[in-house]
């Protein structure tokens, strides 16, 4: 007889199978007696969460699990609510600004004055010399306008805030033009059209597709327009048969209208990576140059610093918005700016390059890149010699870096990579490093896996041994990010 049909057996009768599942309660405890070291709440929870699930799949007419297939799934459920989040994973994928992978990691420097802003008080709005009340952004603001060479900045919470903020301070009621071409939609939802309409400003389309010319704008422009709105395309790319008008082009059309003109950059750098082939557009001082009355772009992503959104441009136009009420709802938290500070004082300083992770990671030379990696493959080596299952080939090969993630697309450097063959296939491989007590995030290419040294942070090659030796979560407690 198979257990379903002992199930139904037992709902025709008098005795409810569900009153054969244990409580709660008991389950819980049974956990907390086995794994002491889990939090009370995450037992409690994990064992609700067991019983319920059990009772439904019950009530359908499924068998009924048996009580150590509980124990063994609330443990394990109880173990994933008590690491903490985000936990920390190794980036082995070469993309420097990875979406899904919190993108840039701060500098050490910039980590620690998080910590110390966070744990004292500090003079966030206190004026020291005078006893006053002082302006907690008007420093970094300062420190800004500087580092990008602009009249004058601003920083927000993160760059879809500062774009809301440019579109509802120049064109609330009013139009605001934009390509068809640049209608984008960015990773976690961010589209402009919708931004548009949230920020109050009714979008005027110009231009097709692929081919938007400065006389589309001109045509488009009249007595409502109160904004002309460039956007970067971010994660995809144009070729063929395309045209764009240029910021300059729109800049002069501005002025010659009394159009306000203003950028979305998205991604764009405070040093300059032009030598290391990045795209021209993405050095922030020469897009403030053009003249544009704002430009904004993320405060991590090539910067390297916070996420944070930083309007640049003239003076008049930054300070129309930050008389905005929205700025008020959009601004710095302490955290934030204390990173943003110290992000800023290294690039006036020149030590960004050599302080700040995402550029030392874009400007890693080549030579370094493979005498990496081939320290890495000598410790792989060692480390698949005692991991279980079929062998793992440990192999070394030149290769490219998708370094944009969403946010460069087609950008790649060349790099070295670090290759994992194994009879069981890339995908049981690259799943045995994800599932490590620190987890591996890799690439697959042609059924095999792709490590590459760019994105390895200091000690991550120990973590990354230790995931291919085959390590498990359970084999260690959970580490915090940091
Ligand atoms: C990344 C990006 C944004 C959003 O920036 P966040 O810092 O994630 O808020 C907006 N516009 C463009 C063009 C982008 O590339």
């Amino acid at each position: 007889m198979d257990r379903r049909s002992e199930v139904k057996e037992g709902t025709q009768g008098r005795e409810d199978p569900r009153r054969a599942l244990p409580s709660v309660d008991r389950l819980a405890r049974e956990l907390r007696a086995g794994t002491p070291e889990l939090p009370d709440w995450c037992a409690a929870e994990a064992a609700r969460g067991v019983v319920a699930e059990a009772r439904r799949a019950l009530e359908v007419g499924e068998p009924a699990p048996e009580a150590s297939e509980l124990l063994e799934r609330a443990r394990s459920q109880a173990r994933a609510l008590a690491r903490p989040r985000p936990a920390r994973v190794v980036n082995a994928t070469g993309v420097v600004l990875h979406t899904n992978l919190g993108r840039a990691v701060l500098a050490p420097g910039a980590a620690r004055a998080v910590a110390e802003a966070a744990a004292a008080y500090g003079d966030l709005e206190l004026d020291l010399a005078s006893g006053r009340r002082g302006d907690r952004l008007a420093a970094v603001d300062r420190l800004l306008a500087r580092a990008a060479g602009a009249e004058a900045g601003m920083a927000v919470n993160n760059n879809a805030a500062a774009v809301l903020l440019v579109a509802n301070g120049f064109a609330q009621g009013r139009e605001v033009v934009v390509s068809r071409g640049e209608l984008v939609e960015i990773g976690g939802s961010f589209r402009v059209p919708d931004v548009m309409q949230r920020a109050g400003a009714r979008l005027v389309e110009v231009g097709t597709t692929n081919r938007t010319r400065l006389a589309d704008y001109a045509a488009a422009i009249g007595p409502e327009t109160g904004l002309l709105l460039k956007v970067h395309r971010s994660n995809f790319e144009q070729r063929g048969f395309v045209e764009d008008a240029s910021l300059e082009e729109l800049v002069a059309l501005g002025r010659e209208r009394g159009v306000t003109v203003a950028e979305d950059l998205g991604s764009a750098s405070l040093v300059d990576l032009r030598g290391h082939g990045l795209p021209p557009e993405s050095w922030a001082p020469g897009r403030i140059a053009s003249g544009a009355d704002v430009v904004c772009f993320s405060g991590d992503k090539l910067v390297g610093g916070p996420q944070a959104g930083l309007l640049l441009g003239r003076a008049e136009a930054i300070a129309a918005l930050r008389r905005n009420p929205l700025s008020r709802a959009l601004r710095l938290d302490k955290l934030t700016l204390a990173a943003l500070d110290w992000t800023l004082r290294a690039v006036l300083e020149g030590r960004a390059e050599r302080e700040i992770p995402v550029l030392r990671q874009l400007a890693e030379p080549l030579d370094r890149l493979e005498e990496r990696a081939r320290a890495l493959a000598r410790r792989l080596q060692k480390a698949a010699a005692v991991a279980g299952g079929a062998p793992v080939r440990v192999d070394l090969e030149r290769g490219r870096s998708p370094v944009g993630g969403g946010s460069l697309p087609g950008f790649e450097l060349d790099t070295w990579l670090v290759v994992l063959r194994s009879a069981d296939g890339a995908e049981a491989v690259a799943a045995r490093l994800r599932h490590a007590s620190v987890p591996v995030l890799s690439r697959i290419r042609d059924d095999r896996v792709l490590l590459d040294p760019r994105t390895l942070l200091p000690g991550d090659e120990s973590d990354l041994e230790s995931a291919l030796a085959g390590a498990g979560p359970d084999d260690a407690s959970p580490r915090k990010l940091g």
